[in-house]
């Protein structure tokens, strides 16, 4: 009797082990389907929307660079727990250098697809106003009683212990605390549904390059890797089951996650494909050590980007950094015409067919057109 007590126990601690991901970001997209219709419908759509942009404004060059605000709210309850301001920075500078294709690293992606790594022309800052127009460093301290969080809301509630969202259309909420054994982080993937807590949890350990950083989790890629999902990537084997769809062209399909360090060429041909390059394991969407990985592609580029115009888009123009401000002028955002007015510069509301105008846009933008119809 007590060995079956023990067998079942065991089997028990196994399937907890195998289903513990260092990402829970899937777990947390599936419990808000489950919760919210309204959440799951929004998420069905967001691929073909994401399709749907890409084939109308992917190729695109954009004119500037994308600056995302950042709040970090710091929820500790012990003093290890409580980051410094220079774990904080490492972090912002991890990202800048991943997003923008300036980490060291990238001498490590392999030659085959140096080509496609890409520079997702997406920048970070700590916002420097605060939701009431005040100045802030960008970092929110709150102290708590509260054990580990796991995956539940309590971090995104004052009253529970955690910390409030600031504004999720204008702000990138990360919440930095004690989350649990195993998980590293997690993130919600935009849609049109957005509701509280939307943003990144990570681990304190597992938050930036310096401090009380953790290896080989210490080298900030866990914030590179969730804000590819709050950008709308999925993971690079495409997620739930083997041989997913990550809904990437230049990604190899790939048959599951790998994890630590391995060498290239890894798992050639898997999933019944003709590819000799294998897996594209240095990926950030996969889930191998934070010292070997080292890129996006161009289609992670293009989903990332698509995400921020379609369901982000405060992040597009924004004054909550100080030392940027993104004036960005791409076809697709809506502009509202001002005046138009001739050659002289005279307003009128009836342009003369065959003459020269000039449109005037309220973001900025300036169209000549000679009316011939
Ligand atoms: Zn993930």
């Amino acid at each position: 009797m007590t060995k079956k007590i023990f067998t079942i126990l065991l089997i028990c601690l196994n399937i907890n082990a195998s289903s513990q991901e260092r990402c829970g970001t899937e777990a947390v997209t599936e419990k808000m389907s489950n919760l919210y219709p309204e959440y799951r419908i929004a998420r069905e759509q967001v691929n073909e929307q994401t399709k749907e942009w890409i084939d109308k404004f992917g190729d695109n060059k954009l004119q500037n660079i994308i600056t995302i605000p950042v709040v970090v709210h710091v929820v500790w309850k012990t003093n290890s727990q409580n980051i410094s301001d220079a774990q904080i920075q490492s972090q912002i500078d991890v990202l800048n250098n991943d997003y923008r294709r300036t980490n060291i690293d990238q001498i490590n992606t392999p030659s085959v697809w140096q080509g496609i790594a890409a520079d997702s022309e997406i920048e970070f800052c700590l916002a420097s106003v605060d939701p009431n127009g005040q100045p802030t460093n960008g970092i929110n301290r709150v102290q708590t009683t509260h054990g580990q969080f796991g995956m539940s809301n309590d971090i995104h509630t004052s009253s529970a212990g955690g910390a409030d969202d600031w504004p999720n259309d204008d702000y990138l909420n990360i919440w930095v605390c004690d989350i649990s054994s195993g998980l590293l982080g997690y993130a919600t993937p935009p849609s049109f549904f957005i509701g509280d807590g939307d943003g990144l949890v990570i681990g304190y350990r597992y938050f930036g390059s310096t401090g009380a950083v953790q290896a080989p989790y210490n080298k900030g890629r866990t914030a590179t890797h969730e804000i590819g999902h709050w950008l709308n990537l999925d993971h690079v084997w495409g997620g739930w089951g083997s041989c997913g769809n990550d809904q990437v062209s230049d990604t190899p399909k790939q048959e599951s996650e790998n994890y630590s360090c391995p060498g290239y060429p890894l798992n050639i041909n898997s999933c019944n494909t003709t590819n000799p390059n294998g897996d594209m394991f240095m990926n950030y969407m996969d889930y191998t050590n934070d010292g070997c990985m080292n890129l996006f592609t161009n289609g992670q580029k293009a989903r990332m980007i698509a995400a921020i115009n379609q369901y982000r888009p405060n992040m597009l123009n924004q004054n909550l950094c100080s030392s940027t401000t993104n004036i960005y002028e791409h076809q697709n955002t809506t502009k509202e015409l001002i005046k138009i007015v001739d050659v002289l510069g005279k307003e009128t509301n009836n342009p003369n067919l065959n003459a020269t105008y000039f449109y005037i846009y309220n973001n900025g933008t300036v169209e000549k057109k000679i009316i011939v119809k």
